[in-house]
């Protein structure tokens, strides 16, 4: 029903809905060491053409935001909770979440990353395993075991809500600057600082 090699699902059927909708499956980009994992929802028309996740407007307000805080996409690791675009990019249903959830607890057991950036209400509340008012809760962190390890959770906004309401903007700024300043303080990925 499903393979994954190492941290790429290569072949899966297990979604019918997905299946159907999909053009390939979209898995995870960036360093397999990388210290800052940003886990999304999952893919939407851009990230199906494409095969890589937040590429369309949504990415673009993602790389400004880590470019602000001296990142690049190159830094960072970005996957999503499901890796098969759903259909009119409806959000995935809890049985579609629980049916990639091995793909994504391997993927962060193998990256291994020091920080778990969720972006928006489905990755939060899928992987705190409760209701998260993402917007007030923004920037606070979590512990929630993932990948075999109970590891640091920072809850941010999705950054498409910041085109949809500019009072966001700040709110998501606040989180990356988190994030980033998370990234730099452990000196721990092979592609950061070492010449
Ligand atoms: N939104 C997401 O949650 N994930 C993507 O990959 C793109 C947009």
């Amino acid at each position: 029903m499903g393979t994954m090699e190492g941290l790429e699902v290569t072949e899966c059927t297990r979604c019918p809905a997905l299946v159907d909708c999909r053009s390939r499956i979209v898995n995870g980009a960036g360093p397999e060491d990388a210290d800052v994992l940003f886990v999304g929802e999952g893919p939407g028309a851009r990230e199906d053409e494409r095969g890589e996740p937040f590429v369309g407007r949504s990415g673009s307000v993602l790389d400004e935001g880590l470019r602000d805080h001296g990142l690049s996409r190159a830094d960072v690791r970005i996957t999503n909770c499901v890796r098969c675009r759903p259909p009119e990019n409806r959000d995935p249903t809890k049985e579609e979440l629980d049916n990639c959830r091995e793909y994504l607890e391997r993927e962060i057991a193998l990256v291994d990353p020091d920080v778990v950036v969720t972006l928006g209400k489905v990755p939060s509340e899928h992987l705190l395993g409760r209701d998260v008012a993402v917007t007030r809760e923004a920037g606070t962190m979590a512990n929630a075991e993932l990948g075999g390890e109970v590891r640091d959770v920072l809850v941010c906004v999705h950054p498409a809500a910041t085109l949809y309401d500019r009072s966001q903007e700040s709110t998501f700024r606040n989180a990356i600057d988190k994030a980033a300043t998370l990234a730099g303080s452990s000196g721990g990925q092979s592609s950061l600082g070492e010449f």
